[in-house]
């Protein structure tokens, strides 16, 4: 890897920092990847939910710096133009934004490089976000959340560490898809926030649900509760008890493996 030079920027909220940047395109690096295929489910209550029931949470950065915002912003209306005051004023309100916006890109560069590092293969699915910041009751936590930034970073840390990205159709239905049967449950609304199918009566978080779905749309085969994925033509999961590593999570919610029929805690302990 060739580092070029040395440029300056300045952010406008008074500091300067340096910035080193590379001028070539960066080889792909060899990494052993940890583990298999990996499905990723964004959403605005987590940052993100993995198939293997990891979950980053949500760091939420404007809506806790909103209201120091909000008073920085009328204390810049109400100086006079063109004064010192208000100088100074606007200096404090770009501070506070810039504070946000690197409290949500560490998020995101952690997330990031954490999913291209250790899975050999990462599935997201397309996500419509012009389409979803119109709806406005969305839009504060999904431009919070960060996803068109998730999705660009992925894009050049996978080739960073020879992973590979899959981008799964903004119609392929993730969601209300049972990750045990395959069927589709129709009427899923936003609140519900646990996934029951009515088919085979398989529950799980809505999330979670939904990155498995993603993550069996992939190449790759997915563990997620010990016994080994991989749908088949008619929809239902092929069945195989071979154990790996991936089961493991930092996650204590409970989900049940129709598969293996038994309840699992999905935390490392289990595996
Ligand atoms: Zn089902």
């Amino acid at each position: 890897m060739y580092l070029g030079s040395v440029r300056f920027v300045t952010r406008g909220s008074g500091t300067w920092r340096s910035t080193t940047f590379d001028h070539t395109r960066r080889k792909p690096e060899h990494v052993e990847h940890s583990y298999g295929g990996v499905g990723v489910d964004l959403s605005v209550k987590t940052l993100a939910t993995l198939s293997n029931g990891k979950t980053f949470p949500a760091v939420k950065a404007y809506r806790k710096a909103k209201s120091k915002i909000a008073h920085l912003q009328r204390s810049v209306s109400r100086k006079f133009k063109g004064s010192n005051n208000r100088k100074k004023a606007i200096l404090k309100l770009q501070k506070a934004h810039y504070r946000v916006a690197s409290i949500r890109n560490d998020a995101t560069h952690k997330l990031t490089i954490y999913l291209a590092k250790n899975h050999s293969e990462v599935v997201i699915e397309d996500l419509n976000v012009s389409g979803m910041l119109k709806n406005h009751r969305l839009a504060q936590a999904i431009a919070d959340g960060g996803f068109y930034e998730f999705r660009r970073q992925l894009e050049y840390k996978c080739q960073w560490y020879d992973s590979k990205l899959t981008v799964v159709d903004r119609f392929f239905p993730s969601s209300k898809t049972c990750s045990h049967c395959g069927h589709v449950r129709k009427g899923l609304k936003l609140s519900d926030r646990t996934f029951v199918c009515p088919r085979c009566g398989f529950f799980l978080d809505r999330d979670w649900n939904a990155a498995i779905n993603l993550a069996l749309a992939g190449s790759s085969p997915v563990s997620a509760c010990g016994a080994s994925h991989k749908r088949n033509s008619a929809g239902r999961m092929r069945r195989s008890r071979k154990r790996t590593p991936d089961a493991g999570s930092t996650s204590s919610r409970v989900w049940i493996c129709l598969t293996l029929g038994k309840f699992l805690r999905a935390d490392k302990s289990q595996y």
